[in-house]
């Protein structure tokens, strides 16, 4: 027999409500309902129910995420312990990263880059606490997808004079690759770490660089090349300072490298790379292949696409913030984002994937469109309206864009302003946080317009953030919160209830890291 679906019902023009109130009732009983499948018949039984992970969302803090885990198994408690950006620089997404230390599979409980101490600290004590593994020791599941070879064309710098940061415009040539990718997507991008640094590390190693080394791939390479390619020497984990301590004959030295396994308050030294231990603890020499092998391999790192491929075809562009400080007395360079600034394009060719995304425009293309893209969250959006002025699609579209300075740090402001001359950008608001005595943000900006913001949603607008996802998308999430209280009269748990809705219909969408 044929399962029917039942109708989306819609709340009557009777019922108790104000007309806000009434939209968001209906759009949620459309989430709720399935919309547009509703009333189809289908002869399939229907999915087992989806397990949900309240927990996997980056906004939340860690004690939010914990106790959304709490009374579940191990596996699902040590993922709400991770960042949950499944930005893969572990080599795995968090559950898989988590079922894999639940399952003894995995043993390193500091690979979570965003996560950082916190969460390293965290995964030990929940792992501390937890009966021991029963499954068998297996290979690990990477998250990868297939790479191709692609190269840097330029990396142009995006900021201006005076900018407390260097944000480059980053042509990748797709070439012969035969990547192809939508506007909304991302690229995976293997960088080799820096040879000033790998030629450091090799002279304090006292090594030539020529020794053969087995890579994490099975293939042999020479030390040097295997540093520069396959080795993270910018974070060892704690098997590599367990392995120091090991063989520190300094008991001082043995002493400190133990503190800093056990995570110390206080540790020195802090946000050590290699070089820095090799240059605190000289009398910690373990045999060269032993040391490492105990280095995690060297990941990818993710990128959102700011380009449409209808727009620049056979070519990904993206808006990259180069990492850079100084930790005791020598500046530190982020892998990825150095390598793209300043190497990549007088180099050879690089590995480089595509990682689809959820990040999509509306598929009607008269759907209203809020953009909240600070910094570098600018980029899916560059994307997106490139997409949007290729294919003549006319629906409103508005962005709000912050960052520090208007004069140096406007990303894109010439194409923004022409979008708005064309209507493909119907509205743009910025907050540039240092140019006025008080810090204005982007949230600022929402709170501003509210009544706008809530009039599009109602209007059936889709909301879009991307960027820094520790303070600005959790944020602009209680902004939206807010608004949906003071514009739609909603009481808190209410309008919790309408972002859930609006997420769950794909009509609020994150691209956070
Ligand atoms: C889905 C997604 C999309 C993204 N899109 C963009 C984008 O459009 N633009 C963009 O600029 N970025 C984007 N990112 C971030 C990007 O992937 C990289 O994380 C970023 O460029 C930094 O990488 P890196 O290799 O340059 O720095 P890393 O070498 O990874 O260093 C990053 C930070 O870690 C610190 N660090 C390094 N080693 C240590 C250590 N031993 N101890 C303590 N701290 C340490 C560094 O000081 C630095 O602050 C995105 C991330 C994700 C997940």
């Amino acid at each position: 027999m044929n399962a029917i679906n039942p109708p989306t019902p819609i709340i009557p023009e009777t019922a108790p409500f104000n007309p806000a109130q009434r939209a968001w009732l209906n759009g949620f009983l459309a989430g709720l309902y399935g919309g547009a499948g509703a009333g189809q018949s289908s002869a399939a039984p229907p999915p087992p129910p989806a397990e949900d992970f309240p927990w996997h969302d980056p906004t939340l803090e860690m004690d939010e995420r914990l106790s959304l885990a709490e009374g579940k198994p191990i596996a699902r408690r040590l993922m709400a312990a991770m960042a949950q950006l499944d930005c893969g620089q572990c080599g795995y997404l968090c559950q898989t990263y988590a079922e894999a230390l639940a399952e003894g599979r995995e043993t390193s409980t500091s690979l979570c880059v965003p996560g950082a101490k916190p969460t390293a600290r965290m995964l030990k004590q929940l792992l501390a606490n937890a009966p021991a593994p029963a499954a068998p020791a297996a290979a690990p599941v990477l998250a990868t997808a297939p790479r191709r070879e692609v190269r840097v064309a330029s990396a142009a710098r995006l900021t201006g004079t005076g900018s407390a940061k260097d944000v480059r415009h980053v042509v990748i040539d797709l070439a012969a690759s035969g990547l192809v990718y939508e506007a909304g997507d991302s690229i995976s991008v293997a960088a080799p770490n820096d040879p000033a640094l790998v030629g450091a590390t090799l002279t304090a190693l006292r090594a030539k660089g020529e020794e053969p080394i087995i890579c994490p791939d099975g293939a042999t390479r020479p030390l040097r090349e295997a540093l520069a390619s396959q080795f993270d020497i910018a974070r060892p984990l704690d098997r590599t300072l367990d392995l120091l301590a090991m063989t520190a004959t300094y008991p001082p030295h043995a002493e400190a490298l133990r503190r800093l396994t056990d995570g110390d308050d206080g540790a020195e030294p802090d946000g050590a790379d290699l070089l820095d231990l090799l240059t605190a603890f000289p009398s910690a020499r373990p045999p060269l292949a032993d040391l490492i092998r105990s280095l995690p391999a060297l990941k990818p790192r993710l990128y959102s696409i700011a380009s449409s491929p209808r727009a620049t075809p056979g070519e990904v562009h993206l808006c990259v913030g180069v990492v850079r400080d100084e930790r005791r007395g020598r500046i530190r360079n982020g892998i990825a984002s150095s390598f793209l600034a300043d190497r990549a394009a007088a180099g050879g060719p690089i590995a480089a994937s595509i990682q689809a995304s959820h990040f999509r425009l509306p598929a009607d293309p008269t759907t209203p469109i809020i953009m909240c893209g600070p910094g570098t969250g600018i980029a899916p959006f560059r994307a997106f309206l490139q997409e949007r002025a290729a294919t003549g699609q006319r629906g409103r579209a508005w962005l709000l864009f912050g960052e520090q300075h208007r004069a140096s740090d406007f990303l894109f402001e010439p194409e923004f302003a022409a979008w708005l001359k064309t209507g493909t950008l119907t509205r743009l608001d910025t907050a540039f946080s240092r140019d006025q005595r008080e810090k204005i943000y982007v949230q600022d900006r929402m709170r501003e317009n509210g009544a706008d913001i809530w009039r599009w949603l109602q209007d059936g607008g889709y909301f879009y953030v991307c960027g820094d996802a520790s303070r600005m998308a959790r944020d602009v999430d209680a902004t939206l919160r807010r608004i949906a209280m003071t514009e739609g009269n909603l009481d808190e748990a209410q309008a919790r209830d309408f972002v859930s809705a609006l997420a769950r219909q794909g009509r609020y969408q994150r691209d956070v890291y």
